[in-house]
């Protein structure tokens, strides 16, 4: 069932508290950006989080967020949007028309193609590189071991704004390695932004230095489809 306007700012508030108090527990000053993920969820749970003064939201899918973000842009100027799936090479042009950020840069050719379409559209948009901590074969993000090689493309040769990584761990293991790797591979190449946790580990991650959380469920409830 849909949570009420009222349960998802209540929610909103909770995730606020839990990552003061993780932030505080860790001797953190920093608290970490949260990203409403709001993919699987009908526009009324966007217009509560919108109401309750959030702005900060993530999609995975460009189909359903070219269905839902171009209006609510439009009403909400100061939205940030940012794409956390996986981009298809033929779905950049939808991207770059609508997303502020891209978090989910991980290979050459995407690179060379986001950067192609920004100068086509005269967009700027930033970028996170997703780092594959896990060495999943079946998920998305670049090895640790290449990494070097797609920032050094990204940022000397495509100009291309390179604020930091993401990263999603394996789903049956402890997140906490995967997120103190991905801090360490930030620190190595000056990269500020950390865009770790969800709404299971989102703690976890802000007591590491995480400075953006991806929170779905905790904000929002179950997603259908
Ligand atoms: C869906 C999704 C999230 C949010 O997941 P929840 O468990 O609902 O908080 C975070 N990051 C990515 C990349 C996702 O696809």
């Amino acid at each position: 069932m849909a949570l009420s306007s009222q349960d998802i700012a209540t929610n909103l508030a909770a995730v606020d508290t839990r990552i003061a108090e993780a932030c505080r527990r860790a001797n953190r000053d920093a608290r970490p950006t949260v990203i409403a993920v709001s993919k699987g969820q009908p526009l009324a749970a966007i217009e509560a989080a919108l109401a309750a003064g959030h702005r900060v939201f993530g999609e995975n899918r460009v189909e359903e967020a070219v269905a839902k973000w171009p209006a609510l842009k439009e009403r909400f100027p100061d939205v940030e949007l940012h794409m956390i799936g996986g981009l298809q090479t033929r779905k950049v042009r939808d991207a770059v028309g609508l997303f502020d950020v891209i978090q989910s840069l991980d290979r050459p050719k995407l690179a060379r193609k986001l950067a192609a379409e920004m100068t086509a559209q005269n967009r700027v948009l930033a970028f996170t590189i997703q780092v594959n901590t896990g060495e999943e074969p079946q998920k998305g993000g670049v090895v640790p071991s290449d990494l070097p090689g797609l920032l050094s493309l990204c940022r000397d040769e495509l100009g291309l704004a390179i604020s930091g990584l993401m990263c999603l761990p394996p789903a049956d293991e402890e997140p906490s390695p995967h997120f103190a790797l991905l801090v360490k591979l930030a620190r190595r190449h000056g990269l500020e932004t950390l865009s770790m946790g969800m709404s299971g580990d989102f703690e976890v991650a802000a007591a590491l230095g995480a400075t953006h959380v991806r929170v779905g469920t905790a904000i929002f409830g179950p997603r259908s489809g």
